[in-house]
Formats: structure tokens, sequence, C-alpha cells
């Protein structure tokens, strides 16, 4: 890691022509593996390319290690995770962005918001859910989607969170509906268009929502989309990319460790403006266990699949809990050399803000 880190600031000075902290990110892309801890990057390297450490996420970023535990408790809920990481503040499991009293935490989206910049969140998880809620709202329980979702409108810094586009239609829209809100009534004349799919968002949309239910939303698709439509900002953006890698399909999950780290690449190396910090960052672990193996032999054997949620017997076990060991970070592009050695999650709150030159 130290060597790593050396050869980024040497590249950054021959290469940038500027000593590393002092080039300034106009972009910031923070990508969340959403569970995707080590052990997990691991078992897709090893099951994607047949080796260890072929993931991009391994080999071309500055990487550093966080801690992920909550306020009350070691390991963490995603709600705690992500507050943590775009906050700065830990708090208890299933708080979001908000201190014991309520008093809101700000978030890294709403700085953004109060320079000016354009910002989205993505994901194939419900948009009320605890990674990308904890961007935009504030509240004492991550499970009140009919409380979360309706402040994308009320915002309290800029003009609100511009691109809301992923998952979780049916649950928002019922738990809106309990609270006397139809999201087709509410969001337009406050300026969010709603679309149906991800085809219909133009890639000029200044604001949008899409909310979609299924497993086959396009993660990628919709970030490339968002990346075009915000980098329309001469200001510059904030984006916030979860993909969920909690392993209720092993293989499905360990070929979306593949997909994310593409993703990641391809947005440090063509789809983002070199003057953009991507980030990558787990909210926590999960009990995935690399346990034996051999070279030259597919890591998920067919026979094995149906039984991979009992762990233990198998090459790659799987338990059912988050677990509590420092989780990768990893960093591209301007402010990246902060990312190094152990850390607390709430260090990558501070290294965005550093990275646009931002004080608290
Ligand atoms: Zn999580």
């Amino acid at each position: 890691m130290t060597r790593r880190f050396a050869v980024g600031a040497i590249c950054a000075i021959l290469f940038c022509g500027v000593l590393p902290g002092q080039q300034k990110a106009k972009n910031v892309i923070l990508f969340i593996g959403d569970a995707g801890g080590e052990s997990t990057l691991n078992a897709a390297s090893i099951n994607g390319y047949g080796a260890p450490q072929k993931l991009f996420l391994q080999r071309e970023m500055n990487v550093g290690l966080s801690d992920t535990s909550a306020a009350n408790s070691w390991v963490t809920d995603s709600a705690a995770g992500m507050t943590a990481i775009v906050t700065g503040h830990k708090v208890n499991n299933g708080v979001l962005s908000q201190a014991p009293d309520g008093t809101p935490y700000k978030t890294i989206l709403e700085y953004a918001e109060e320079h000016g910049l354009s910002t989205g969140v993505v994901s194939n998880m419900a948009m009320a859910d605890a990674t990308p809620a904890a961007c935009y709202s504030h509240v004492d329980s991550r499970k009140k989607f009919g409380e979360i979702f309706p402040q994308i409108w009320k915002p309290r810094f800029g003009d609100g969170v511009d691109l809301v586009l992923g998952g979780g239609k049916k649950r928002i829209l019922e738990a809106l509906k309990e609270s006397n809100i139809d999201l087709t009534q509410a969001a337009p004349p406050a300026g969010w268009p709603v679309y149906e799919s991800l085809e219909e968002v133009p890639d000029t949309a200044k604001k949008a929502i899409l909310l979609v239910d299924g497993d086959d939303f396009k993660v990628d698709e919709a970030a490339a989309k968002a990346i075009r439509s915000l980098s329309r900002n001469p200001k510059g953006y904030f984006l916030m990319v979860e993909w969920d890698l909690h392993p209720g399909k092993v293989e499905k999950m360990l070929e979306t460790a593949v997909a994310l780290d593409r993703l990641i690449e391809q947005t440090a190396t063509k789809l983002a403006s070199r003057d953009t910090l991507v980030l990558f960052a787990a909210d926590h672990s999960f009990d995935v266990r690399l346990r034996s193996g051999k070279r030259g032999a597919p890591l998920l054997l067919p026979a094995n699949a149906k039984d991979f949620a009992n762990g233990g017997k198998f090459d790659l076990a799987v338990g059912t809990s988050h677990t509590g060991e420092e989780v990768l970070v990893a960093a591209h592009g301007p402010g990246a050399q902060l990312v190094k050695g152990f850390m607390p999650n709430t260090r990558i709150f501070e290294i965005m803000l550093a990275a646009w030159g931002w004080k608290k």
C-alpha cells in the first residue's frame, strides 16, 4: 500500500506537473459496493479472472482501509455506514444523517449543492433505502420511506439532488401513499420530472426521478447517463453510485462485483473528465470467506450452488451477516493521494471535501 502510494505520488508529480495535494477536483464520483468487503473482492477477482488482484480496484488506484463501526455497534448497517461516509459523523445503526437530537448532519451532496454543483444518486437498490437516502435525507429511522423520499423536493441546500435513478418503485410509492403523497403530483411541480424507464431519461436532463422494480436495472448505463447529464454543469458535480453486493445469489454477486469494477475503470479512464476524483468504498464487509479452492478449477461448482448459503463446506463459505473488519477504500484522480493507510470511515467524507478544497 505504501509502495503504491509512493508510485502514485511520483506519477502525479511527473505527469500532472503538480505536487500531490495541489490539484483540486472539479467532480467527485463515489462508488459504493454495498457489503463489498475485501473477501468479496478477492473472490470476485478469482471467479472472474482466475487469479487474485485482477480488478481495476486492486491494480490502478490509491488504496486504504476503512473502519466501518457504527456509533453504537462494531458491526454497522448501511444507514450508519453510509452516514459516516457522506457526513463525517458516526451514528447509531438505522439512523440517516442526523444527530441524536435530530439536528441534520450536512451531507457531502448538500455541500455540493450549496456550492452550485449538480448532484445525483444511482442505485439498483430502493432510492429511499439507506445508501442513497443518507445522501439527501435526514431521519431517525431508515425504515421511514414516506419521510425520506419527499426530502428530495424539499432541499436544505441548493436546488436539491438533481438525478435520482434506481430501484424500489413499489415500496416507495406505497410508503408515499401512506403519507398521502402522489409522486406524479408532488415531484414534477417542484422541478423533478418522473420517468418510467432509463431510456426515457434524456441525456440533457437537469432533473429526473426514475424508479423501477426488478433485478435488471442497469447501474452501469444509469451511471454513464448520469455522468453525461451532470457534466453539463461547468461548476462540476457529485454523483453517488451504489451497486449492491450482498450475496443473495453468490454467483450473481461475484459477477456484479466484476461489473462494478469495470464501471469504475470505465469511469476513471473514459466516462469522467480527468479532474474527477473517483472513489470506491464499501459501507461494510460481509461474511464471505474463501476457505479452499484450486488454481485452474472454477471457484463455484454448479453442484454446490444451492448450498452456498449454508457456508463452511465449500470453497467459498457465505454466512448471513455483515462483518466488522476494515474495508477497501480506493481512489483515482485529484485528491486520491489522501487515501492511504488505515482510516475511520468518517475520513472518506473529509477526503471528498479536501479534494474540492472546501472547509467544513
Ligand atoms: Zn450496506
